[in-house]
């Protein structure tokens, strides 16, 4: 082989060397994609974030994740009512704002959509909605004891976390503790405020962010930072939480939310 010709092979060799590994795709995501009007990788994140709250048991057979509609903001995408475990890329259905199913044909929804479609209507500048039963938050949905942050991961929490009470919310229907009209998710939307987390009292948490990878990984600590913080009340002695400096200083960091995700996704999926 020409010496020529030989650099060319090796250059070759690097080039696909270097080039990032193909998307692993799941299967439906391009039917899935068209269907909405979405790039592909916007279904897969969706389908991988619900195999991915569903593994780090901050969802179960109930909860939910929704994003913004890429190209039609006053539309969101989330799962018909299925276990986020087992949500796959035809699951994945549209509503407007008011929670009004657009999609084309039968599904069942989710009875607290309305959480999701009042908060993108109050709250333009976010892109995700994570509502979980997330265990260890439900104590603090029902004490006087606040829940604030313990571990470093958690700093997003010293901005405060408001808890809903549906007891209090003047519900139109009066049916309990599950945000089942607009009214309710309004009223929710009205105490998240400007915030990033707000508890529901004897219910769960919705979490919030621009970024659905954030957003996922928020409500995996959200849920970590609660059991931490009850064990150190469990211990006794005086808890010396997260300062807003030390917060601050962690939130300018800002992590990378690609390993997170990275790492988590391959935990819910294995590495394939
Ligand atoms: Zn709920």
């Amino acid at each position: 082989m020409l010496p020529s010709r030989l650099m060319m092979v090796l250059g070759a060799l690097l080039l696909l060397a270097a080039a990032p590994a193909p998307a692993q795709s799941l299967p439906g995501v391009a039917a899935a994609a068209t269907r909405l009007g979405v790039d592909p990788r916007v279904i897969e994140d969706l389908v991988v974030a619900n195999r991915i709250l569903a593994h780090e048991g901050v969802l179960d057979a109930y909860g939910h994740v929704s994003i913004r509609h890429p190209t039609r903001p006053n539309h969101y995408l989330i799962a018909r009512s299925v276990a986020a475990e087992f949500v796959t890329p035809d699951d994945i259905v549209e509503f407007d704002l008011d929670s009004n199913l657009v999609t084309p044909g039968e599904s069942k929804e989710f009875i607290e959509r309305f959480i999701h479609g009042e908060i993108y209507k109050a709250r333009p500048d976010l892109d995700a909605v994570i509502h979980s039963h997330s265990a260890s938050v439900i104590p603090f949905s029902v004490s006087t004891v606040p829940l604030r942050p313990v571990f470093h991961m958690a700093a997003f929490l010293a901005s405060g976390v408001p808890v809903w009470d549906s007891g209090s919310a003047g519900d139109p229907d009066a049916q309990g503790i599950l945000v089942r009209n607009p009214a309710l998710g309004a009223s929710l939307a009205t105490t998240l405020g400007k915030g990033v987390a707000v508890l529901l009292r004897g219910h769960g948490a919705v979490v919030v962010s621009r970024e659905l990878r954030v957003a996922v990984r928020n409500a995996i600590w959200l849920e970590a930072n609660a059991r931490a913080q009850l064990a150190a009340i469990q211990l006794g002695g005086q808890i010396k939480y997260i300062s807003a400096d030390e917060a601050r200083a962690m939130l300018a960091l800002r992590g990378d939310p690609e390993r997170a995700w990275d790492y988590w996704k391959r935990r819910a999926l294995g590495p394939k």
